[in-house]
């Protein structure tokens, strides 16, 4: 999966709809200090499913709404839409039957966010499953923060695990595995609750 287009409406210090265009090769981003390149990787991170607001520098996820300026009111929502291209069927199964991918996270003030893949709605978590399986998750070792260095290197070995699991696209499954766990006791708890029934009518 390759991404074409990132656009940005109202996130951060991106007040005006903005399109970031993704070409074959490498993409540089210079400017200077202040002027919104961390602003952007931290979009990319938001709409592929990131969930905690130190991620994004802030203490709520609201704080990624553009918060007004000398010149202009605060907005009510922010918005990213990332476009992929799937030509190669490199999409995990359920997003792949079309040629390009565009996935959006809009956030409202007061109600949240909300996903959609291809104009569909979708879950936090399908959105966060697709990268995940793709193995360029919101946490992917791909994208390298400031600081981010030092921090490895400081890492706990638990925590330098998760980082190598996230590179090898597994840490999708324990997601699932989790939630199969949670299956599995509730279907525990019900049997549990059918031998006391039996028990009862015996
Ligand atoms: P540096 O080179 O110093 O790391 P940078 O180019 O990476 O800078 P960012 O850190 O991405 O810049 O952008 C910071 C700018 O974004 C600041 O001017 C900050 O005021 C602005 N900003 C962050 N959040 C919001 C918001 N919610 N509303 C408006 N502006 C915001």
């Amino acid at each position: 999966m390759r991404f074409t287009r990132l656009r940005l409406n109202g996130f951060k210090s991106f007040v005006d709809p903005t399109d970031l265009v993704i070409h074959d090769g490498l993409t540089g981003v210079v400017g200077p200090n202040g002027c919104g390149k961390s602003n952007l990787l931290e979009a990319l991170r938001w709409v592929m499913g990131e969930n905690r607001p130190s991620a994004m520098r802030g203490a709520g996820m609201e704080d990624v709404i553009f918060a007004g300026a000398a010149t202009r009111g605060a907005r009510h929502f922010a918005e990213v839409s990332l476009q992929i291209d799937n030509t190669e069927r490199l999409a995990p199964s359920g997003f792949n039957e079309a040629d390009t991918l565009e996935i959006v996270r809009r956030i409202t003030r007061d109600a949240g966010s909300a996903y959609k893949v291809n104009t569909k709605d979708v879950r936090a978590r399908d959105v966060q499953m697709l990268f995940a399986d793709a193995s360029t998750g919101a946490h992917s070792p791909a994208l390298v923060r400031q600081g981010q260095i030092a921090e490895l290197i400081n890492a706990k070995p638990k925590a330098r695990r998760r980082i190598l699991e996230e590179a090898a696209g597994i840490s999708g499954l324990y997601q699932r595995r989790h939630e199969a766990e949670l299956k599995l006791n509730g279907a525990e708890q019900n049997l549990l609750r059918v031998d006391d029934v039996i028990e009862q009518l015996g």
